[in-house]
Formats: C-alpha cells, sequence, structure tokens
C-alpha cells in the first residue's frame, strides 16, 4: 500500500496564481506544499514589472465583472492583512474610436452591471488630463475603479500570508514530472518525491510543458515593457493626477500606460497589448532592441507627446494565450479526481489573482465554486 499522502494540497508553481491559491488554501487549514522553480516575486515569468492595469468595466467580457467586484474586496483585505501596499485606484481611460473594442467593450459591460464611469469627448479628455492630445474623432470611457496592481508585492504578500498559516514553501525547486495514482497525487523534483490528495498546478508560461494533456492549444508571447522620463518629468504623470490608460489606435494597435510610480527619475511605464512574438520560456530574447524602442516611441509620439522623452529601460515578459483569450480554470479534464489547474490568463490576469486563488482553494477543496467559471472551461469549442 503507497505511504498515506504527506500534504493535503500541492501547488506547483507559486508565481501570480499559485501564491494566492497557496495562501487561500492554507487560511482554510489545508496542509500546503508549494513548489516554485525560481525565487520569490521573480522576474522570469508573468509577474513583475512593478505595475499592472486593474479595472471593472471589463471590455473583454462583461462575464468577468462579478470576478472583478470580488477580486478588489480581496485586494483591500490582502493590504490590510500583510501591510503591504497592493492597489493605487488612479482612476482609467479607455481611448479610442466609439466603436472600438476598449471604449465599446468597456462602455457594454459598465451598462450591462451598472458600474460608474463618465464618458469623454476628446475634448473633454485633454481638458481633465493634458498629457493626452486625441484625434477628434476618438472619446473615451473614464472609471474612477480603475488603477494600478503592484505584482511583486502581492506575490510576496500572499507567499508571506501562506507561510504565517503553516504552508511549506519551496523556492529554486522545480516539479520535474507530476502523475496521479489511487490515492492522490506524485509530484517529482530533483531530491524528492512529495505525494497530496489534491495537485494545484498554476504554471504560467511553462503551461506547453506541464500541462501537455490539457487539450488546450497556449501559445506563448515575448512582451515588453517600456519606462521613459517624460519631457519636462514626471510632474503631471503622478497618480493623483493621471490615470492608467489603454488607447487603441485606427488600425487597432492597442497601447496601454500607467502613471508615474517610481519617483522623479524612475519615468512612466507603457507597453503594446498584443504585439508579442511567440517565444518559449527557454528560447524568449530577454534583450530589448533599439528598433523595438523606436517603434514605441514613434506610437506614443502623436497620443501621449511628452511621455516619450528620454527611454530609460525595457523589460521582457510573457503572456500565455489560448484561442479566445479567456482563462483556463477548472479541475483537470484527464485528471478530474485530484488536479486543478489555473493557465492561458491571455495577458489579462494578474487584476484577478486574489479572486482566481479563492476559486482555486474552493475546487481543490470541494471540488466545485460558486463563483462563475463557465467560460473558462476546457472543453469550451476552441
Ligand atoms: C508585460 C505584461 C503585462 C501585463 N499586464 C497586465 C495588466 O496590466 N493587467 C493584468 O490583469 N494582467 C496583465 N498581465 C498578465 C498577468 O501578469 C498574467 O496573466 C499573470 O501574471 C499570470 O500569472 P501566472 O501565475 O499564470 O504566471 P506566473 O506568475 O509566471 O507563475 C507561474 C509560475 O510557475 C513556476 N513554474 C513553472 N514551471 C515550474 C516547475 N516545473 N516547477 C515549479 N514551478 C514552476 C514559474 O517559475 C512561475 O513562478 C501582463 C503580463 C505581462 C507579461
Amino acid at each position: 500500500m503507497a505511504p498515506s499522502p504527506s500534504y493535503d494540497v500541492i501547488v506547483l508553481g507559486l508565481g501570480g496564481m499559485g501564491s494566492a491559491a497557496a495562501h487561500h488554501l492554507a487560511a482554510r487549514g489545508a496542509r500546503v506544499l508549494g513548489l516554485e522553480k525560481y525565487g520569490p516575486a521573480h522576474n522570469k515569468g508573468s509577474s513583475h514589472g512593478g505595475s499592472r492595469i486593474t479595472r471593472q468595466s471589463y471590455f473583454e467580457d462583461p462575464a468577468y465583472v462579478p470576478l472583478l467586484l470580488r477580486a478588489y474586496e480581496l485586494y483591500e483585505r490582502l493590504e490590510r492583512d500583510s501591510g503591504r501596499d497592493i492597489a493605487t485606484l488612479c482612476g482609467g481611460v479607455m481611448i479610442g474610436r466609439p466603436e472600438s473594442r476598449p471604449v465599446a467593450g468597456a462602455l457594454r459591460a459598465a451598462r450591462q452591471w451598472d458600474l460608474p464611469h463618465e464618458m469623454l469627448d476628446a475634448k473633454e479628455l485633454h481638458d481633465r488630463f493634458p498629457t493626452f492630445t486625441p484625434q477628434d474623432d476618438e472619446v473615451a470611457l473614464y472609471e474612477a475603479k480603475a488603477g494600478l496592481l503592484r505584482p511583486e508585492n502581492t506575490v510576496a504578500a500572499h507567499l508571506q500570508l501562506a507561510a504565517r498559516d503553516g504552508a511549506e514553501l519551496h523556492f529554486e525547486e522545480p516539479a520535474t514530472r507530476w502523475e496521479t495514482y489511487g490515492e492522490g497525487v506524485r509530484v517529482h523534483t530533483a531530491d524528492s518525491v512529495y505525494r497530496a490528495g489534491q495537485l494545484v498546478i498554476c504554471p504560467g508560461a511553462w503551461a506547453p510543458e506541464l500541462l501537455a494533456d490539457l487539450g488546450v492549444p497556449i501559445t506563448v508571447e515575448r512582451q515588453i515593457m517600456y519606462w521613459f522620463q517624460p519631457t519636462g518629468g514626471t510632474g503631471p504623470y503622478t497618480p493623483d493626477r493621471h490615470p492608467i490608460y489603454v488607447w487603441e489606435d485606427a488600425d487597432g494597435v492597442q497601447v496601454y500606460g500607467f502613471p508615474a510610480i517610481d519617483g522623479p527619475e524612475g519615468g512612466a511605464k507603457v507597453a503594446f497589448f498584443r504585439k508579442g512574438t511567440v517565444c518559449t520560456p527557454e528560447t524568449i530574447d530577454r534583450t530589448v532592441h533599439d528598433d523595438e524602442v523606436r517603434a514605441m516611441a514613434n506610437q506614443l509620439a502623436p497620443r501621449v507627446p511628452t511621455l516619450p522623452g528620454t527611454f530609460l529601460k525595457a523589460a521582457t515578459c510573457m503572456y500565455s494565450n489560448t484561442p479566445d483569450e479567456h482563462f483556463v480554470i477548472a479541475r483537470h479534464p484527464a485528471h478530474p479526481e485530484s488536479v486543478t489547474v489555473a493557465c492561458g490568463f491571455s495577458g489579462h490576469g494578474f487584476k484577478f489573482v486574489t479572486v482566481v486563488g479563492e476559486i482555486l482553494a474552493d475546487l481543490a477543496l470541494t471540488g466545485a465554486t460558486a463563483h462563475p467559471i463557465d467560460l473558462f472551461a476546457p472543453g469550451r469549442p476552441l
């Protein structure tokens, strides 16, 4: 007979989602082992770079809104319980032509869920936020509850609370493989084999390797974050005066940016939303090239003219895209008794980490969740 499991739940991958799952599981009294390939809150996956956008009038699909409302409650709780800076709700604008995806989609979600918002024409947008110089035919949806999250602090906070509640967290210990057996799961690392009743896999960009039999094609993409020191300084860009923004141009290219949160010399961050190149965690080019910096400066020049003053630095990160850009959060279809998965966050998952942690704890401990996750079923038509 196999020895009885040493843990109730093993969490494989302690990035954005896995750290949140470890916290929620440990807070409910489960005996948790967390295994992470790198160190705590590292910069080699998808959860680094100092800031992530959060917003509620969700242009991707109104079905995400109830999850966001819960995610926001949990940010506050996390901030209180960990004593760390997690969320800055500086407001946000979705900018583009009225029919663009960010504007039309956000308006649809705001109306469907009765979320507070304001519509601004081009002049009103420029008057309120003078750093933006929109075209006459562009408009904006302003949402006071949008803002930014601090990804490294969020991961560190979840790890801190998980450890406080007794979770064993092993860093620099990659899982080499996992399998189910009669009474649960086994996870192998270079030196050990760990057993548990349940396994929660949160692999980020390593999904193609760790979840090959999931049946969902996931494409990993290299993405770049850029920091520029604005001409004239960061004064007009501080979070008390400047919102986060997503701006779609007439060709459908989306750029998004943040207020200046790293002090007077730290610049402000900006990035293209989905304009990446296919890669793997092993092959990703971590160098950012001059032509890439120029392309970003050219995109900004007519829209946020003072922002591309001096280029400061850039960093790479990975998206894990599903074909429909919706997440995968479910019991593993091939191992429904003992394995839960969370992957394919398609470049927009961070704002959900808190609620995803809660959902993963529900699924691992009870097999079901009251949160609406049908959109994320791996068996949906793809
Ligand atoms: C540039 C960029 C900008 C983004 N902007 C936003 C935004 O503004 N708003 C938003 O909501 N979302 C945004 N996202 C998306 C969001 O950050 C991701 O969806 C989210 O961070 C994914 O979390 P994860 O836990 O799936 O992945 P990760 O945080 O990468 O975690 C996966 C973990 O698994 C570990 N792992 C892998 N293999 C193994 C193994 N064999 N053994 C042990 N551990 C392993 C990895 O080391 C890693 O720590 C952005 C992403 C990028 C890259």
